[in-house]
């Protein structure tokens, strides 16, 4: 495959945009080589500037869980574009929005839309702060819950792929309350309990990690983690940026069986278009400013277009519930047939999958938490990549990054994806 013009628009984008991308992922820093610059895309085919295809495994990182350019989406908004795009004012729209995610998503009663899962999860911890009057925060080593201060903490995804996990720029004074405890442990949560007795506000947590690779929680780590926050008055946060609306209509507090105090959303509750969200119990929601005294605001909150393609997005998975069991299905069915190839050919790897989400990493040992995702090896992680595009299959540039699958893509989609790796597995070892 050629990218000459991709390669072009790269080296001009530099020129006027911090290393050539507006988030640093694109940039295929992990993996080496230039990004690809896309001109279109629909269903589950990529078409870049340079007239390759490629199948899409990313899905815009999670929003297009229907694939590419789905009509439901792109009519309304369309139609909702012809009447304003903006008006800093109520609209219905938002209401009917509100009402459906809350009727699909388990454990809340009111939703405050925002434009990103960043703003999401910032304003969560500033609201379960205000409820509780506590300061301090404890998350997860490899987790990533946006850029905000607060969370670049031994964060996961991007932070840690440009080895920055703890950023300059976030001051001692907002890192001194973040505390970091390990994913699947609840030893190092106990711990960390015990030596801040009092002082805790919340856990937030990614129920289902997908920025260290796909992480799943253990059997009980969920359930003791929940035990732990009633037991000492800490709100438990689900970021369900990833797993909201993906891994089921409830997301996954609805697969796990387990209540969460507050969860954030993003991806696909906005369907492709910039939206966020935060929700919880109306004690909890009424809090916030103009109702309590936690302030929160957004220009473009509740934007009617990012609206009308949440509501449809959301519209055709609640219309559409077996779209859950079919992106596993499919998932399940890459899982075998990767896992099958590299076997084969005497590649050492582990695969963790949930749902739609689903993660290759190169080491021998069971990747349970950050520690175990840092172990792979990122020699044959980015082989596994080039060799991959080069068949015209797009894959997370990283290996902190979940797959995300849509329900556009084909079973021979994935049978095409399969042998790709099977001519590729030899240039792995
Ligand atoms: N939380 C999680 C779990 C995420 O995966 C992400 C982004 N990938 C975020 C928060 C931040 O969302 P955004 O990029 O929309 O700000």
């Amino acid at each position: 495959m050629k990218y000459q013009r991709s390669s072009a628009l790269f080296r001009e984008a530099q020129r006027y945009i911090p290393g050539g991308v507006n988030s640093p992922v694109r940039a295929f820093k992990a993996v080496g080589g230039e990004p690809i610059f896309v001109k279109e895309a629909k269903g589950a085919y990529l078409y870049d500037v340079d007239g390759n295809r490629l199948i899409d495994y990313i899905s815009s990182w999670g929003p297009l869980i229907l694939g590419h350019a789905y009509e439901p989406v792109l009519e309304a908004v369309v139609e909702k574009a012809k009447k304003g795009t903006s008006f800093g004012m109520p609209t219905e729209i938002e209401t009917e929005l509100a009402r459906l995610a809350i009727s699909m998503a388990p454990n809340i009663d009111k939703i405050r839309f925002v434009n990103s899962g960043t703003e999401a999860c910032m304003s969560a911890i500033r609201l379960a702060r205000g409820f509780t009057g506590k300061d301090k925060i404890i998350k997860f080593a490899g987790c990533y819950h946006g850029h905000a201060d607060s969370f670049l903490i031994q964060a996961g995804s991007g932070a840690v792929t440009f080895g920055s996990p703890n950023s300059p720029g976030v001051t001692q004074g907002t890192a001194k309350d973040t505390l970091l405890a390990r994913y699947n442990d609840l030893q190092s949560v106990d711990d960390l309990i015990a030596a801040n007795e009092g002082e805790i506000a919340a856990v937030i947590i990614e129920p289902v990690a997908g920025n260290m690779g796909c992480i799943i929680p253990k059997t009980d780590f969920i359930k003791g983690l929940r035990e732990r926050c009633t037991k000492a008055g800490i709100l438990l946060i689900f970021d369900e940026v990833m797993t909201g609306f993906r891994l089921a209509p409830g997301g996954a507090q609805e697969v796990l069986g387990i209540p969460a105090d507050m969860v954030t959303y993003g991806k696909v509750i906005g369907g492709g278009l910039p939206v966020g969200a935060f929700a919880a119990r109306s004690e909890i929601m009424d809090y916030l400013a103009p109702e309590g005294p936690v302030y929160q605001a957004g220009t473009l909150s509740g934007n009617p277009l990012a609206m009308s393609a949440g509501l449809a997005m959301l519209t055709a998975l609640k219309e559409n519930p077996e779209v859950f069991e079919s992106l596993e299905k499919k998932t399940r069915y890459l899982h075998e047939g990767i896992s099958g190839v590299l076997t084969e050919a005497g590649i050492t790897h582990q695969i963790n999958r949930f749902g739609s989400m689903i993660s290759v990493h190169f080491t021998g040992e069971p990747v349970v938490d950050f520690d175990g995702a840092v172990r792979g090896n990122n020699d044959t992680f980015k082989a596994y990549f080039h060799g991959m595009l080069s068949k015209g299959i797009y894959l997370p540039p990283s290996a902190f990054e979940s797959y995300f699958l849509n329900d556009a893509l084909s079973y021979e989609d994935i049978d095409y994806t399969i042998e790709a790796l099977r001519q590729i597995a030899p240039e792995l070892k």
